[in-house]
């Protein structure tokens, strides 16, 4: 292992105000991330191979339980906490980052999300001993869970209801469905499936009766299909997986059904959990650059470049812009909460919008600024460069949807029609 100048926080602890508990795990992350994380992640995208090894270091972390809730052994980190330790994962390897998020999603909407809305004392007891089950595993055996909910349609978007069915049968259910770009497919435990809870075979599917569970990868009917060789975030290992019939226990459930329909209407910030992948990827082009102007680079001749003017406006119009999406996406990470008002959630569109297609901008003006050697693929910047460029596209917030909705929400208040 080579041995790393520590990197700054990509938030300055006191700067920013994080607590006693956001400051030890991000630095913690960004230890791994420096140390282990970066030199393995050109090998995960060259072969578009999950990054095995990492989960193994960020079990042995303690940071696969970042988010269950303390009470059950687990660090109880909000939306904020988590968001600010992965943008430093994000930093060094895109894929781990992104697909650490689908794992920590089960933890956290099941967890402090979920605390966070209203619920009934039976609805409040099941869902309580339901994730205890979940939170063990994790805690105990390192079991890795998935997200997987884009079907190809309009479902992702949360536009209609999931076309993959969970049938109420006798001590669960029948689920079948096909699920595209699920990552972690083929190294995940369990999949945290989005299907639609049907009473009867003839029940109309409806998204208010969304249901979250957690089906065992294992069990019978579960396949994962379909090539992955894509152009970025390649180690996410995004296939295909199918469930044909497949028995799924009562327990399984991740939320209360109904609550997962509840909660992206009244705790929107919930999809922000895709942005720290992508913010980790600003501050990696940027460090990138300051490093390569300044003839740092680990494989690379010593070649000083800093002392052109070009140069310097360069990097100093990268810098601005990372300012500007730090800004915004902290003071957005820092308002996540039950019943946001609109301007709150109108400013967690615009940091969305922001990271997501800025990571990407900043990424090819550090190509620009660095020039030709800087794009070889021995060095990172390639690579950050593809990463970068999925962020906008990840449902249902991406960039267009982002634009639509906040362009919909400056020109209309709640209930206005252009009828009258
Ligand atoms: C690296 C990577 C990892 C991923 N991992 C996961 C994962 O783990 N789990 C998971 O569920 N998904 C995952 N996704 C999928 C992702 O969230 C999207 O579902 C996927 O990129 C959508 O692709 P599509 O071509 O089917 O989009 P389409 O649904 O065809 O949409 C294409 C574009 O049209 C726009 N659009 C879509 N619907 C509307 C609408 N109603 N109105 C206006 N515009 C609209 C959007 O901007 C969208 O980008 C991943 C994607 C990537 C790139």
């Amino acid at each position: 292992m080579t041995a790393h100048q520590p990197d700054p926080p990509m938030f300055e602890p006191d700067a920013w105000g994080l607590s006693d508990q956001e400051r030890n795990l991000a630095a913690l992350a960004r230890d791994i991330g420096q140390s282990k994380i970066a030199e393995r992640a050109a090998g995960y995208d060259r072969d578009a191979a999950f990054p095995v090894e990492n989960y193994r270091d960020m079990f042995d972390a303690g940071l696969m339980g970042i988010c269950i809730p303390e009470a059950y052994g687990g660090h109880g980190v909000d939306l904020r906490g988590y968001a600010v330790v992965a943008a430093e994962i994000g930093r060094y390897c895109g894929s781990t980052a992104l697909t650490w998020n689908m794992h920590v999603c089960s933890c956290l909407w099941s967890g402090a999300l979920t605390d966070d809305l209203e619920m009934d004392d039976a609805d409040r007891r099941r869902h309580e001993a339901n994730r205890a089950v979940h939170y063990r595993r994790i805690l105990d055996e390192g079991a890795i869970y998935a997200q997987p909910f884009s079907e190809g349609g309009a479902a992702a978007a949360g536009m209609v209801a999931f076309g993959t069915t969970a049938l109420r049968v006798d001590g669960g259910w029948r689920v079948n469905g096909k699920k595209i770009f699920a990552s972690l497919a083929g190294n995940a435990d369990f999949y945290g499936v989005l299907c639609t809870e049907l009473q009867s075979a003839d029940d109309r599917a409806s998204r208010g009766n969304t249901l979250y569970l957690a089906i065992p990868a294992d069990t019978d009917g579960v396949t994962v299909e379909g090539d992955w060789d894509p152009l970025g975030m390649r180690g996410t290992v995004s296939r295909n997986l199918l469930f044909d019939d497949v028995f799924v226990a009562n327990g399984a459930e991740l939320m209360p059904p109904g609550f997962y329909f509840k909660a992206a209407s009244q705790w929107p910030h919930m999809f922000m959990t895709l942005t720290p992948a992508y913010m980790g990827q600003a501050q990696a082009a940027y460090d990138f650059t300051v490093k390569y102007l300044r003839g740092e680079m680990e494989g690379v001749p010593p070649v000083k470049r800093r002392m052109y003017p070009t140069k310097q406006i360069a990097v100093a119009q990268m810098r601005v812009m990372l300012e500007q999406t730090k800004s915004v996406w902290f003071q957005a990470i820092s308002e996540a909460r039950a019943n946001p008002s609109k301007d709150q959630v109108m400013r967690a569109y615009a940091a969305q919008y922001t990271v997501m297609e800025n990571a990407n901008e900043l990424a090819q003006l550090a190509v620009r600024t660095c020039g030709g050697q800087s794009m070889l693929k021995n060095l990172a910047l390639e690579r950050i460069y593809r990463d970068s460029r999925c962020g906008s596209l990840m449902l249902p917030w991406t960039a267009e949807l982002c634009l639509d909705k906040l362009g919909r929400d400056c020109l209309y208040e709640p209930g206005e029609t252009d009828e009258d």
